[in-house]
């Protein structure tokens, strides 16, 4: 069995889930967040696989480089930035549904575009939940 972590996330600003199961990134729902590229703006789609680079564009371009303005489908607010990334771009947080956040490089192509734990515990714990039937 393949130690997959597949993340559910929730917007941090109105707590609506950002998962969209009618858009399938690495054959499972994605992570839906409104994009604005170059002052186009529209939709992109995250693989909620931990450690996955998939994502789909609709409506604005796959600009290598960029950085990508990242807002909530629901409440329309700009995702919360914790810092910035080693390539100077800003790093956005979502809040996963388990509780504890994740957060990813706003710079399309950034290899810190990835989903990345605020605190490994919570990796662990998505780890158990994931192998549950292992540990009992
Ligand atoms: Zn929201
Ligand atoms: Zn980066």
């Amino acid at each position: 069995m393949t130690h997959q972590i597949e993340v559910s996330v929730k917007c941090p600003n109105c707590g609506k889930s950002l998962m969209n199961s009618s858009v399938l990134v690495d054959d499972m729902p994605s992570i839906e967040l409104e994009a604005t590229i170059e002052n186009k703006k529209g939709r992109i789609f995250l693989s909620q696989i931990y450690g996955s680079y998939n994502k789909i564009f609709d409506d604005v371009d796959d600009v290598a480089n960029a950085v990508v303005q990242c807002a909530c489908p629901a409440c329309h607010n700009l995702l919360p930035t914790q810092r910035t990334c080693f390539c100077k771009a800003p790093v956005a947080s979502v809040n996963l549904e388990l509780g504890g956040a994740v957060n990813f490089c706003t710079r399309n192509g950034c290899k810190g575009h990835s989903l990345e734990f605020e605190n490994p515990d919570d990796a662990f714990k998505l780890f158990l939940d994931k192998d549950e039937s292992r540990y009992l």
